[in-house]
């Protein structure tokens, strides 16, 4: 029995239906209204809803391994989303969220054998490519993967009819983001300088205590 679950979810009924800033009641009359469509990664520490610290409403969601967003094929559980999201919920800007100790980019970049895995992953070769051209030093190559798979994302996003549609008529922005989970900052993609910038620079935590790096994800 989950209690630990059922404990939390009477503190999440406690603030968002029975608090004077409760939400929910409004959001169950009204219906919901969010500006953003997060795509995560499965990563029970990189969950949006607790590093955003989101109030009820603020966001769709879609939860891939990696964050990895494959090339469009028409019926699939993401693009119907994207479309509901894009198409009759005014949606303006999609996030690609990736992180850093992804246990997923790690089992692709050591070639980890499970068919029904890699054969997932495996639309992300391109990415891994272009990480290896980007650095030399193996110790970097796990960041520059997963920045590049965020990358990769965006890419194969704008394949999907609703993003295309939306990007043409100016209502979407796709921003590519990547948590830091050692640092505890967000990391975007800038164009200008080719680079993911800090975005939170909070301060630099890779000297406490985190063993992301030992246990991976996923
Ligand atoms: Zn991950």
């Amino acid at each position: 029995m989950p209690h630990d679950l059922l404990e939390g979810f009477k503190r999440f009924r406690k603030e968002s239906y029975e608090s004077k800033e409760a939400m929910m009641p409004g959001l169950v009359e009204k219906g919901q209204d969010p500006d953003y469509f997060l795509i995560s990664c499965i990563d029970s520490r990189s969950n949006p809803a607790t590093i955003f610290h989101a109030r009820p409403g603020s966001f769709f969601t879609f939860k891939a391994m990696g964050a990895i967003v494959r090339p469009y094929k028409k019926g699939t559980a993401l693009s119907a989303a994207l479309q509901f999201a894009l198409d009759y919920n005014n949606v303006s800007k999609i996030i690609v969220l990736g992180h850093t100790g992804c246990g997923a980019i790690k089992a692709l970049i050591s070639d980890f054998e499970d068919p029904e895995i890699s054969s997932f992953m495996d639309v992300t070769q391109a990415a891994v490519k272009a990480a290896q051209d980007k650095t030399t030093n193996p110790e970097n190559l796990h960041r520059r993967t997963e920045e590049e798979i965020v990358l990769q994302s965006k890419t194969n996003l704008k394949g999907y009819p609703s993003v295309a549609r939306a990007l043409a008529e100016k209502r979407v922005q796709i921003i590519p983001w990547l948590f830091d989970m050692e640092q505890g900052d967000i990391f975007e993609y800038d164009k200008v300088s080719d680079t993911f910038i800090n975005k939170t620079n909070i301060g630099n935590l890779a000297n406490k205590s985190c063993d992301s790096k030992k246990s991976g994800c996923c």
